[in-house]
């Protein structure tokens, strides 16, 4: 039988005795090896593949667990802020236990996937004539003066739900890899998986990548007009600043930027050479191995191997995709003129 990711790590999850289990069976995720990337990188490298989760992120994760906790608590509602993959898991496992939920989004600035997803569920769907950060703020206004359940990452159970990702890492591979390399959009995630490896004696190096125009992190100031082709990472101010900076820090690893360019390609890359289709923002930790390597700080040794997190589901941004694939090639309805367009 599938677990629910709260069964399966219950003892290390904050969640009190009556807490009802809200799950679409998330966690458990696909962890892949990747040969082709691992000849590129030449270190043997994994795909952690979180959009192998019910909504096709790792938001699911953290939702689970938030949700649960909302609801053992006599929540009725609850609301986030989010550049889509939050309101999509929001949405879902509000209308799973049976609470309300609304979304406040960036007007224009989410992928088509996650709005379906978010409207499908039934969550109030608010599209903001504003940024993921203004968004924020105002949700956290809201939270402070209605009875609503903020389920953002700044709520501690969505880490907490997170976390379990490090713990699957390890024990898939029954030991810690070198090193893990991953988005960093609002920071909770590699929050989280600091988090869960410290959790269980494990400490890889952490190389986080952000977009070249939404890189507070990388600049060590916000950025006040966020602008990248991977939407879930458009964020200028970062909610978990401190906690993943010394994440990183601590685990002797790099936080640097990745252009669109770079994230477009490393993102069809993985689809046509390894097969596994993430969104853009997911492909940051690809591009970013591809741009700087694994360094190390002076004396240390090369990790001997890398797990790349894979955010999201590809299908989530189908036309970021369309309009970087291949076109489809029209055809007369005829056997010779199919022959031509398969075999040329
Ligand atoms: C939310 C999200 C991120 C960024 O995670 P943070 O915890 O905000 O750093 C990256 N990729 C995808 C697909 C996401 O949905």
């Amino acid at each position: 039988m599938p677990v629910p990711l709260i069964e399966r790590y219950r003892d290390r999850l904050p969640l009190e005795a009556g807490d009802p289990v809200v799950s679409l069976n998330e966690g458990s995720t696909p962890l892949i090896e990747a040969p082709r990337l691992s000849e590129r990188l030449e270190v043997r490298t994994f795909l952690k593949f979180e959009g192998g989760n019910p909504t096709g992120s790792f938001k699911d994760r953290g939702m689970t667990v938030a949700v649960s906790r909302a609801k053992g608590r006599g929540a009725e509602a609850v609301i986030c802020a989010s550049t889509g993959n939050t309101a999509a898991s929001a949405a879902a496992y509000a209308a799973r236990a049976g609470l309300r939920g609304a979304v406040i989004v960036p007007e224009g600035k989410i992928a088509i996937g996650k709005l379906a997803q978010a409207l499908m569920h039934g969550a109030r769907v608010v599209a903001l004539q504003g940024n993921f950060d203004e968004a924020l703020q105002i949700v956290r206004e809201l939270a402070d003066k209605h009875p609503i359940e903020l389920v953002n990452s700044v709520n501690p159970y969505r880490i907490e739900g997170q976390k379990t990702a490090a713990f699957e890492v390890v024990e898939e591979l029954g030991e810690a890899p070198g090193a893990l390399a991953i988005p960093v959009g609002n920071a909770g995630n590699v929050t989280a998986y600091w988090r869960g490896f410290q959790e269980v004696d494990a400490a890889p190096i952490l190389y986080g990548f952000q977009a070249e125009g939404a890189a507070p992190l990388v600049h060590g100031s916000p950025v006040a007009n966020p602008e990248t082709v991977a939407s879930a990472i458009r964020i200028g101010n970062p909610a978990r600043w401190e906690e993943a900076m010394a994440a990183i820090t601590d685990s002797r690893g790099r936080i640097a930027a990745v252009s669109d360019d770079q994230i477009l390609d490393a993102y069809r890359w993985l689809a046509s050479s390894e097969g596994v289709f993430c969104e853009p923002a997911s492909a940051a930790s690809v591009a970013g191995l591809f741009a700087y390597g694994l360094p190390v700080v002076d004396g240390a040794e090369p990790p001997e191997s890398v797990v790349c997190v894979l955010t999201g589901h590809g299908l989530k941004d189908p036309d970021t995709a369309l309009s970087k694939a291949p076109s489809v090639i029209n055809c007369e309805n005829d056997l010779s003129a199919v022959e031509r367009a398969v075999f040329d």
